[in-house]
C-alpha cells in the first residue's frame, strides 16, 4: 500500500505548482487588460534585473554605482505598480505567485526537513479509498449517540453503561483537545460490540481534521505491516508506524498471537512510548486474558502507560440487528 507513496506526493505537489502558475497567469492576463501599465512594469523590474546580473557577470565599470543604480530604479518601479494596484482595488500580492504553502512553496521540503503539509498529504493518500475512509465517514461524533446504551445499571457493573460511556466519551474529547500537549494513549477493553472501534474512529476523524497524522490498523493488518517491513525491508512502513501522531490498534488479540508477533508488538508499544508518540488500543480482551496471552512486559507497558477504560452493556450490533429484522 505504501511503496511509492513519495512518488505520489510528488505529484501532488506537481499539481499544485502547475494550478498555481496558471492562476498567476490569470491575473496576470486579467491585469494586461485592465491596467496594461502595471504589466509593462513588471517586464520593465524582469529587464532590469536581467541586465544587472549581465553586467554583474562581466565585471562591468562602476558596478556598484549601476546595482544602486538599478535598485532604486526598481523600487521606485515596484512602488508605482503597488500604487496602481492598490487604486484599482487589488491586493498588493495580486501578481505574485500564490501558495497552498507559504512555509514551503509547495515543495513539502523545508531544506532537508518535511513540512508540516507533507504529513497532510500523506494522510490524504494513505486515506484515500482506504476502508477507513468510509468508516470515517459513518464513525464520527456526529452520529454518536448515547441512545443505545442502557441508562440501567447491571449489578456487576459499579454504574450504567450509559453513564459508563459518557465519562469515557469525556476522557476522549480530553484527549483531542490536549493531544499536542499531553502524554496520554487510550486503552479501551471490554465486551464486544459496546462501541470501542466507534469512540477510536470518532477521535482519529477530529484528530485527523485538525491534520494530526492517524494510522488506523486492525491488530491483524499491524503485524502483517511489521513482518513486510521486517522481511521486505519496508522501513518506511515501519517509520510511519512509529512516527505518526497517533496510531490506533484495533481489535488487539485478534491477531494471531506467537513469538513472532509478541517481540514485534512489544518493540512497537515500547518504541512509541520511549518517543512519546500517542496510541489507542481497543480489544475484547478482559484484563485477565490480557495477562494471560502477553508477556509481562508487555502487559505493564498497557496498563502502566494508557489510561484504562472498561466497556460494558449488550452488544450494540446484535440489537441494532435485532432492530432491524422487527
Ligand atoms: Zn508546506
Amino acid at each position: 500500500m505504501l511503496k511509492g507513496y513519495g512518488e505520489e506526493i510528488a505529484k501532488i505537489y506537481e499539481s499544485l505548482r502547475v494550478n498555481n502558475e496558471e492562476s498567476l497567469k490569470n491575473r496576470r492576463d486579467e491585469i494586461e487588460k485592465i491596467i496594461p501599465q502595471v504589466i509593462a512594469m513588471e517586464n520593465k523590474i524582469a529587464q532590469l534585473s536581467i541586465e544587472l546580473s549581465i553586467n554583474i557577470l562581466r565585471k562591468t565599470k562602476n558596478i556598484d554605482e549601476l546595482i544602486e543604480e538599478t535598485k532604486e530604479k526598481i523600487t521606485e518601479l515596484r512602488m508605482k505598480k503597488s500604487e496602481f494596484l492598490v487604486s484599482r482595488g487589488y491586493p498588493l500580492d495580486y501578481l505574485e505567485m500564490q501558495y497552498n504553502c507559504s512555509k514551503c512553496k509547495d515543495t513539502g521540503f523545508i531544506g532537508v526537513k518535511k513540512c508540516d503539509c507533507y504529513k497532510q498529504n500523506l494522510v490524504k493518500i494513505l486515506y484515500r479509498n482506504s476502508e477507513l475512509n468510509n468508516m470515517l465517514e459513518r464513525n464520527n461524533f456526529s452520529n454518536f449517540s448515547y441512545q443505545y446504551f442502557s441508562p440501567n445499571r447491571n449489578s456487576n457493573e459499579p454504574e450504567s453503561p450509559r453513564k459508563n460511556l459518557e465519562k469515557i466519551a469525556s476522557i476522549s474529547w480530553n484527549f483531542i483537545e490536549n493531544f499536542s500537549n499531553s502524554e496520554e494513549n487510550l486503552l479501551f477493553f471490554g465486551d464486544s460490540g459496546t462501541g470501542k472501534s466507534f469512540l477510536a474512529s470518532c477521535i482519529a476523524k477530529e484528530l485527523l481534521d485538525n491534520s494530526y497524522m492517524v494510522i488506523y490498523k486492525t491488530a491483524v493488518d499491524l503485524i502483517k505491516d511489521l513482518k513486510q517491513s521486517r522481511f521486505a525491508g519496508e522501513e518506511e512502513l515501519e517509520d510511519l508506524l512509529i512516527n505518526c501522531d497517533l496510531l490506533i490498534i484495533d481489535d488487539l488479540g485478534t491477531e494471531p498471537i506467537n513469538e513472532f508477533s509478541k517481540i514485534e508488538l512489544f518493540n512497537l508499544l515500547n518504541t512509541k512510548l520511549l518517543k512519546r508518540k500517542k496510541m489507542i488500543i481497543s480489544t475484547n480482551f478482559s484484563i485477565e486474558l490480557m495477562l494471560k496471552n502477553y508477556s509481562e512486559r508487555t502487559t505493564s507497558r498497557l496498563l502502566g502507560n494508557f489510561t484504562l477504560c472498561k466497556f460494558f452493556g449488550e452488544d450494540i450490533r446484535v440489537r441494532l440487528n435485532m432492530n432491524k429484522k422487527k
